[in-house]
Parts: structure tokens; sequence; C-alpha cells
């Protein structure tokens, strides 16, 4: 690393409750390192911060890079948290950490300015500074997983809401008769276009004798079938699973066009374990979203696939942090 690069690098974490992701970012928003460890969060904040600290200093000692040129670090996680103090206020993966004051904690360790938002809004800020949505100031990021997560960038900041929740997108009603979501209410997009959604009309489709290709992939047992068994089935050209896909990419269709009605954004990025399947999924959601938005806020709106992967959390913390400094 030469001279010029150095005091100019930014760090960003993403606690996850499996894992914790780690990359160092330099000025031109170039990756330079990247580390993974256990999250092992039954042990406790303790012992993870502590651990995440060295794992932070050997990240750098690998790279030839002293501490004292790491001017900032960004960290994600679930909310919600009490963003302006740095505090983990409930944590439904990490058993134990409620109340942890994360941000104070790893500023005393690593004597540099340290900056907690929500792991979703990370990612969202991630795609908008170096993935999908770059360039844009204004961006909806939608991540389709087993439930769906987002964050939402405008005029080139996070909207963190209250208690850094930001917005849910996943819980927005796409049909008030629909199927029941796992927050209670009926036909929330998390529960017409997520990969559990998905899996279950797969499922039901099963037990209806549907789905032919989707059976065998599963050895003829419903309980088996995943998101994964349907984008399988559907590449064989099982037009049930097709079928399947494409509802869910319709319903996600209609998630967008209302929160392209309400933001009006440049660009909506999609993300997630499930755009594996975003071949069969994406279109009839852009199809639909354009659709039934308005025409002055579809012009030129742009919906396309994140580009950041499971790095989006913690490359967005690190540049959340590099965002954060300069306004110090
Ligand atoms: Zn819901």
């Amino acid at each position: 690393m030469n001279n010029t690069e150095k005091g100019k690098l930014t760090a960003g974490v993403d606690i996850g409750g499996t894992d914790i992701k780690l990359v160092l970012l330099d000025n031109r928003g170039e990756v330079v390192a990247q580390s993974k460890i256990d999250t092992d969060a039954r042990r406790g904040p303790d012992q993870a911060l502590e651990r995440l600290m060295e794992a932070e200093k050997s990240l750098l000692t690998s790279r030839g890079i002293k501490q004292q040129d790491l001017r900032a670090l960004g960290i994600g996680t679930a909310g919600p948290l009490d963003i302006a103090r740095g505090i983990v206020v409930q944590a439904p993966n990490l058993p134990g950490w409620e109340g942890t004051p994360i941000t104070e904690i790893l500023t005393r360790g690593l004597e540099i300015p340290v900056f907690l938002e929500n792991d979703a809004n990370l990612a969202a800020f991630g795609e908008h500074r170096l993935g999908a949505g770059q360039g844009s100031d204004s961006v909806i990021c939608l991540t389709l997983g087993t439930g769906i997560g987002g964050g939402i960038i405008i005029d080139g900041e996070i909207f963190s809401g209250v208690l850094g929740a930001g917005a849910e997108p996943g819980h927005i009603t796409i049909d008030k008769g629909g199927a029941i979501c796992a927050c209670g209410n009926r036909g929330c997009l998390e529960a017409m276009a997520s990969a559990a959604a998905v899996a279950r009309m797969a499922v039901d489709a099963v037990k209806e004798g549907r789905g032919k290709i989707i059976s065998e992939l599963a050895g003829g047992s419903a309980d088996k079938v995943d998101a994964e068994t349907v984008h399988k089935a559907a590449l064989k050209g099982d037009a049930d699973a097709v079928q399947i896909l494409e509802k869910a990419g319709r319903s996600l269709g209609v998630g967008i066009a209302n929160m392209i009605n309400i933001f009006a954004p440049r660009t909506v990025v999609v993300g997630g374990g499930l755009m594996k399947a975003g071949h069969f999924i994406l279109e009839p959601a852009k199809e639909e979203a354009l659709r039934r938005a308005l025409k002055a806020f579809t012009q030129g709106v742009s919906i396309v696939p994140a580009m950041l992967g499971s790095s989006a959390g913690a490359i967005g913390a690190a540049c959340y942090a590099g965002h954060k400094i300069k306004g110090l």
C-alpha cells in the first residue's frame, strides 16, 4: 500500500446471528481485505466484540496497515437500535445482546470513531455507493431471503426511522386477504414473495398433485421442498414452478410499485438468496411495477439485481463510516 492511501481506510462490520463479516475499504471504494468470524452469539456480546477487534487488527496486520491508518468503523446489526447512543435495543438473532453499548465498547478498544446502523439499511447504503445503485441519490433496496428486508436511501442519506429500523418493506400489505405472515398480518409482501413464500406455494402445489418436477427433485417428500427446489424445477421446465416464481415476482412488483409511488426513487435494487432465481422473478416484477406505479415516477426508474451479494452489509458499513466522518 502506498503512502497516499494510508490513513484513508475505513472498516465495515456486519454482525449476523451466525457470523460476523469484516471488510477494509480504501478511499477509492476498493475492498482491500475481508474476513469472517463466528458470532457464537450465545457466549454473549463481550467475547464476540473482543474477538471482532482482534480479527480487525489481524486484518490490518495482514495487509501491513497500521491501526492509526484506519479512520473509522461502521457496524451493522439487526435492530431495533438506539442509533444516536450506539446501543442494541432488541436483538432477536443475538440473545443477551440487548442493551449492549456496541459503539462505546468498540470506540474505546479501537480508538477510532464507530457508527452503528441497521444492517439492512447499511446493505442499501453499500448498493447505493458501490453496487447496483451507484450514481443514484435515491435508492430502494429489497432483500429476498427467508423473509424480505430492505433499506431506503433518500438524497444520499439512510432513512433511519424510529429506532433505526428504517423501513420494513417486507410487511407492507400486498393482498388484504392473502397468506398469513410471520408478523401476524395477512398478505404482507414477505408472505407473498420471499423464499419461504415460494416454498409454501410449491408445497401446496405438490400436495395438490401439481409440480411434478418439484416433487421429483424433493424425492416425493413435500417437506423437502424449498425455494431452491422450485428454481431447479423451473430450470428443468416445470410449468408450475415457473408459475410460482412468476407469481412471487408479480407480488414483488406490486410492492415495488407502492414504494415507487411513495419515494420516487431512481433505482430499485433487488437482492438476497431468492434472486438466484431472479431470471424468473425480476421480469414479472418489473412489468407489474411499471404497469401500476405513476407514470411520472416510472420514467427513468431502474429495477435491477443487487451487485454486492452477502458482503453488502459490511461494505455498506465501511462506506457509511467514511460518509459520517466527512460530516464530523
Ligand atoms: Zn408481515
